[in-house]
């Protein structure tokens, strides 16, 4: 292909680039019908509580079954919902869906968590927001205490009238709030004296470099804590396999999530019923619960 019709890089590039806009275009344009035409699914990821194996939390994570180009995960349409304002309805979407689902969870009969859902910056930002929230919560009936809002650590840079205002009634309505990614942004400590957040989690970068030696460990134990200072709980993002798991257990670290536990499945695949005893079983190295 580029020895073919490459004889200049201007021209492999500016045909690349192409591509890869009408790719987003045509993201963009499909994304207009797939709330409606349900093309949208979450799958669900435990977070589990590791000194006793319990599952803490549940994060809900978007996959888009896109008609024809098959499965796209949601790194490459989000930030094209975000820039068209999409994310808006696709947002609503997932709240009411993952609500629903915890709903259902708790009426099956299953010991209660926390729903974690991943809030975009834009969508935070959007005046309705909270309204929007509490219907969702009213209409499926979910207590508030067990939905979570994830946000990444950009939200602290937007220092703006309606974000501040919605934090507030954020954590009046009695919604927890976690930073998601956290160490990866543009981290200033001052903003955690600011805002108060309920939990941060530690990026799957740190966690990987854990067993790379000196600084992930290093990181890893200053953000535990740091979150054990400031009163907030601490997840471990991207536990994959025991010695990162033994290190934080080690470290005191709250909660983890990871393969290493689940990967994120769809609601029905998940087999609560066994919760904890598999976990506790993976704790102590023995299995790793729901992994092939
Ligand atoms: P995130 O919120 O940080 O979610 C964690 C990501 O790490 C998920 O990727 C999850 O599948 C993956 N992961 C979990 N455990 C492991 C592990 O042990 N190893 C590895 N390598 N990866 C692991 P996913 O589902 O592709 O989501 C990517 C990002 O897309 C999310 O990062 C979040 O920022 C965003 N996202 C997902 N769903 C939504 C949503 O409903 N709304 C918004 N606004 N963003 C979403
Ligand atoms: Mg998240
Ligand atoms: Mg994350
Ligand atoms: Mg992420």
């Amino acid at each position: 292909y580029t020895k073919q019709y490459g004889k200049n890089n201007y021209t492999i590039y500016s045909e690349e680039l192409d591509q890869e806009t009408a790719y987003k275009l045509t993201l963009e344009q499909d994304l207009k019908s797939a709330v409606k035409n349900q093309e949208f699914t979450l799958h669900y990821q435990p977070i589990i509580d590791l000194k006793t194996g319990n599952i803490n939390a549940m994060e809900a994570l978007i996959r888009w079954n896109h008609p024809e180009l098959g499965l796209i995960p949601p790194d490459q349409f989000i930030p094209i919902s975000e820039e068209s304002g999409q994310i808006v309805s696709i947002g609503k979407w997932v709240l009411e869906t993952a609500c629903a689902q915890n709903k259902k969870w708790q009426q099956e009969g299953y010991p209660p968590f926390r729903i974690c859902v991943n809030i975009s910056t834009i969508q935070l930002q959007h005046p309705n927001f909270v309204q929007t929230l509490k219907a969702v919560l009213e209409d499926k009936e979910l207590e508030s205490k067990w939905l979570e809002l994830e946000v990444t650590e950009s939200i602290l840079l937007e220092d703006t009238q309606t974000l501040k205002e919605s934090l507030i009634n954020l954590k009046t309505l009695g919604v927890s709030m976690s930073i998601d990614d956290f160490g990866t942004g543009y981290t200033s400590l001052s903003y955690l004296r600011n805002f108060s957040f309920d939990r941060v989690k530690i990026d799957r970068s740190f966690i990987q470099d854990i067993a790379a030696g000196l600084n992930g460990k290093a990181i890893t134990s200053t953000i535990i804590s740091l979150a054990n200072k400031l009163k907030m709980g601490v997840v471990a993002e991207g536990i994959e396999d025991s010695t990162q798991l033994t290190y934080l257990t080690q470290e005191n670290c709250d909660d983890g999530q990871g393969y290493y536990f689940s990967r994120p499945l769809p609601a029905e695949m998940h087999i609560l019923s066994k919760f904890p005893e598999n976990i506790i079983q993976s704790i102590q190295g023995k299995a790793s619960p729901e992994s092939e």
